[in-house]
């Protein structure tokens, strides 16, 4: 049986899309489920857009993922080089090969004259279609042309191609998640494969580099079916087996929109950036199309790797529901062991003194308050209390705080506190005896409690307060107290 070779084709034109990723993964995992090699090719051909920071943005968001490549760029392979502004000297030869073979033409139409038939096409509402006008220039009319100084580019004959090998002008082709797809060729248009500056267009170079590359299985977004009907044709042109193709659903957000910076993070990088856990965001992708055979959705790759099959691919588009997300980031981050989870929680404490708190108190700080955690980033509001010496109120805070009650509380408290022992275990039992004294003078525990966590921490919500109490210490939790009485 032939190998499975499938490959991600990102064009370095911005940082990795959550869509790309997914596309990625599917790639990824069909390669895994069948024994196959899974290859990264960087598509720079559009040498404006492209920036080296969006290619180590997709390579660094590629293995912070896990999704790992067998061959491409920085780890070669047999049929490099991988990055695509590297491989122009390859394309000529088979541009050759489709003019020679009457499959390609030149085309010596100047930008203003496409444009005049795009307007035509406009004016008569008709779908733009290339009027063919070079198609059988003679060698005479071409010399003169290029006597002018016209540099033709190249186009592709889609009628020739089509007429050549199918018995009409419907192409159809058996999409691996789509099923039976076909069109009307004649509504495609001669494209360009060659720019008049020699450069190849994207619908040509894909297909040269899939060919080289032995792509067995091209799965991609839905978004290029249209190309796809122009590359079989020039596969078939160049008389090389056309590989399968697999068109995925779009992902569209909540509103059924395209997913965009309006709604949220949409780059890998920015996810990451806000707090999310790549285990998560993997997770969470994969299920945009797909769903594990026993329901249960929290998933490692390795876990969903054994269960995927790419029939059972849903065709339709996927929501992005970042809530889910949230839900399955919490989830993740309830499973990091605490050694792994300050690991992970640091690049969001960079603006406290960390040596303010002695390790085990570091650790009792992240212990107390990891609980609800959604984002990673939720870290640096949560501790926020446990660093410097003064309070910052919230609203309720300052409420509470200047209630009688409270006052009355308050001063009770400091002066009791201080005769305290400060380890966890006394604490607990003093704030309990202490309740209960507040209790026989009628005010409720929860009350006594909104006091001293007002006066400590500035909120009336939060971690647990016997350990909230142990990391500040006594000295600061007095004279926090203190600075709240009136
Ligand atoms: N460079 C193309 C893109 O980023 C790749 C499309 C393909 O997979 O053929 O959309």
């Amino acid at each position: 049986m032939e190998e499975v070779r499938v490959r991600i084709a990102p064009s370095p034109s911005g940082n990795l899309h959550v869509g790309t990723a997914r596309t990625a993964l599917f790639n990824y995992l069909f390669a895994k489920k069948n024994n196959g090699k899974f290859v990264l090719r960087i598509e720079d051909t559009d040498a404006e857009r492209t920036s080296q920071e969006y290619i180590d943005n997709i390579f660094d968001s590629l293995k912070a993922l896990g999704l790992n490549w067998d061959e491409g760029p920085d780890v070669g392979g047999p049929y490099g080089p991988y990055t695509q502004s590297e491989r122009f000297d390859i394309y000529p030869k088979y541009v050759q090969q489709l003019l020679d073979s009457g499959f390609a033409y030149e085309c010596f139409c100047t930008p203003e004259e496409l444009e005049a038939e795009k307007a035509e096409a406009t004016a008569n509402k008709k779908p733009y279609v290339y009027s063919k006008k070079c198609e059988n220039l003679t060698e005479d009319e071409k010399a003169k042309l290029i006597a002018e100084g016209r540099k033709p580019a190249i186009r592709f004959n889609i009628a020739k191609a089509q007429r050549a090998f199918h018995d009409s002008s419907i192409l159809e082709f058996e999409d691996l998640v789509k099923g039976k797809l076909h069109m009307d060729t004649d509504l495609l248009g001669d494209f360009v494969i060659q720019k008049s500056n020699g450069a190849p267009t994207y619908n040509f170079a894909v297909v040269i580099d899939d060919m080289l590359m032995k792509i067995s299985h091209v799965i991609r977004g839905e978004d290029h079916i249209s190309n796809t009907y122009k590359q079989i044709l020039i596969y078939e042109a160049l008389g090389v087996p056309v590989p399968r193709f697999g068109h995925l659903g779009m992902i569209l957000a909540p509103d059924r929109s395209k997913l965009s910076k309006r709604h949220g993070a949409t780059a890998v990088s920015d996810f990451v950036k806000e707090g999310y856990l790549t285990d998560a965001l993997i997770n969470f992708v994969a299920l945009l199309g797909w769903a594990p055979s026993d329901g249960e959705e929290l998933k490692s790759v390795d876990e969903i790797a054994a269960d995927f099959r790419i029939g059972e691919i849903s065709s339709s588009n996927s929501i992005f529901e970042y809530d889910k997300l949230k839900w399955m980031n919490s989830h993740y981050i309830k499973q990091l062991s605490l050694e792994e989870l300050e690991e992970r929680l640091k690049p969001y404490l960079e603006k406290y003194d960390l040596s303010e708190l002695s390790k085990e108190h570091f650790d009792k700080m992240i212990e107390i308050t990891r609980e609800p955690l959604t984002l990673l980033s939720d870290i640096t509001d949560a501790v926020e209390y446990f660093f410097g010496d003064g309070v910052n109120f919230d609203e309720s805070g300052k409420e509470t705080i200047e209630t009688e009650t409270s006052q009355n509380v308050l001063k009770d408290f400091i002066e009791k506190a201080e005769t305290w022992e400060w380890n966890e275990e006394n604490l607990h039992e003093k704030l309990e005896v202490f309740r209960g004294y507040w209790k026989e003078q009628g005010i409720k525990p929860k009350v006594t409690m909104w006091a001293v966590r007002a006066a400590v921490t500035g909120r009336t919500r939060g971690a647990d307060m016997v350990g909230i109490l142990e990391v500040i210490g006594k000295d600061k939790t007095l004279a926090r107290a203190k600075s709240a009485l009136k």
